[in-house]
């Protein structure tokens, strides 16, 4: 564990934002991370972990704490499912591909999404069908001021749609130090439904199929998509999905008769928020290094040296055509940092 000064957090965002932490420590055990939250007052720290759903604005003049521990276990292991522990610091790609090397099944729709374990349920991240919940047991957090141990059920958690409970009652209260999950070990629940997954099986040509073979055809998908933050700063979705009512939906409707829409219930509609940028007139809209991506609507990228401002300007400029021309406020998902 080494405190450094004046750090640079270019290499800790997925948007590639080029700002300074005043200072940044990594921690690598639960020991570690205990002995920083009793060094510094909870409001002097700032945590992070895979930095793939935050836009950095500003140098950050608090502690950066980057959640660094690894581990992953199988802790029980039946005909039909297994018990998985996994460390907070993780890379949630890896893991799930460390699941799929051991036979186990549950999330492999959730590959190639970026980001650490210890975060996850925080949104409880989703895509093709399934989300977090759905596999998830309990997680184990640390309180950041009291350093009280509680471990949150899945039914404590309060998940919904990119939703739980440590975005809102418990916003910036616990450190999410370990997560435990329940996988299958035969009989998979495979789910092919969503999104393009069927038509690429089929280019695969695979008989039997397997968990493996979801998650190779959801790799491909979200390849041909989605920009590799590697090679083009991001953070993924930008703005959630509205939900709003049934009656202003059927005003819209009169006005845009393509509008796609899904039903949450017989009160509320939620509209693809990529398709109101798109239908706005933004996809592939730039302004010097900021824009919005060519394929993806809803992901804003940074095609060089966008400083965090830059993006936010132009998150901004989104928001407001949106709202002019639909009458719908789109909501950013990422964290504003
Ligand atoms: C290309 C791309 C595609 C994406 N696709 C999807 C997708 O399909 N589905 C989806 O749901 N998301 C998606 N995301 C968003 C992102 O991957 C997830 O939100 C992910 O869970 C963020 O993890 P992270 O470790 O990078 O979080 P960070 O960005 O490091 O942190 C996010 C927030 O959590 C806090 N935090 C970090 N670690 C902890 C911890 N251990 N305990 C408590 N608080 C913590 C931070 O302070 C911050 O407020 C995508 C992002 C990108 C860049």
């Amino acid at each position: 564990m080494r405190l450094q000064t004046n750090f640079s957090l270019k290499d800790y965002n997925t948007f590639g934002i080029d700002v300074k932490a005043k200072q940044f420590i990594g921690v690598e055990s639960f020991e570690e991370l205990k002995h920083v939250l009793k060094r510094f007052y909870t409001e002097e720290i700032f945590v992070i972990g895979g930095g793939s759903n935050m836009l950095l604005t500003q140098d950050v003049s608090k502690t950066v704490l980057h959640i660094n521990t690894k581990g992953k276990r199988i802790v029980e292991h039946n005909d039909n499912q297994a018990i998985v522990d996994v460390e907070a610091g993780e890379n949630w790609h890896e893991f799930v591909c460390w699941t799929l090397d051991n036979g186990l099944g549950g999330l492999e729709n959730l590959s190639l999404i970026p980001g650490n374990v210890g975060t996850s349920p925080i949104q409880n991240i989703g895509a093709y069908g399934v989300e977090l919940k759905d596999v998830f047991v309990s997680c184990e957090a640390i309180h950041r001021q009291t350093l009280d141990k509680k471990t949150f059920l899945k039914e404590d958690c309060k998940f919904g749609y990119r939703q739980s409970i440590f975005k809102n009652e418990l916003k910036g209260q616990y450190i999410i130090t370990k997560v435990r999950f329940k996988l299958t070990t035969k009989n998979h629940h495979l789910k092919t439904e969503y999104g393009a997954i069927k038509d690429e099986l089929k280019n695969l040509k695979i008989d039997k199929l397997r968990p493996r073979d979801i998650s190779r055809a959801v790799i491909k998908i979200r390849q041909s998509k989605l920009p590799d933050p590697k090679e083009l700063g991001n953070s993924g979705s930008f703005f959630k999905n509205p939900i709003i009512a049934v009656s202003k939906y059927q005003a819209l409707k009169q006005q845009h008769p393509n509008i796609p829409s899904y039903k949450i219930d017989e009160n509320l509609i939620k509209i693809p928020a990529g398709w109101l940028i798109d239908q706005s007139g933004l996809k592939g809209y730039r302004k010097a290094d900021a824009g919005v991506h060519k394929k993806q609507a809803l992901v804003l990228v940074n095609y060089g040296s966008a400083s965090g401002q830059d993006i936010l300007n132009l998150s901004k400029k989104v928001q407001d055509t949106v709202k002019q021309n639909f009458g719908i406020d789109l909501e950013a998902e990422v964290n504003i940092i």
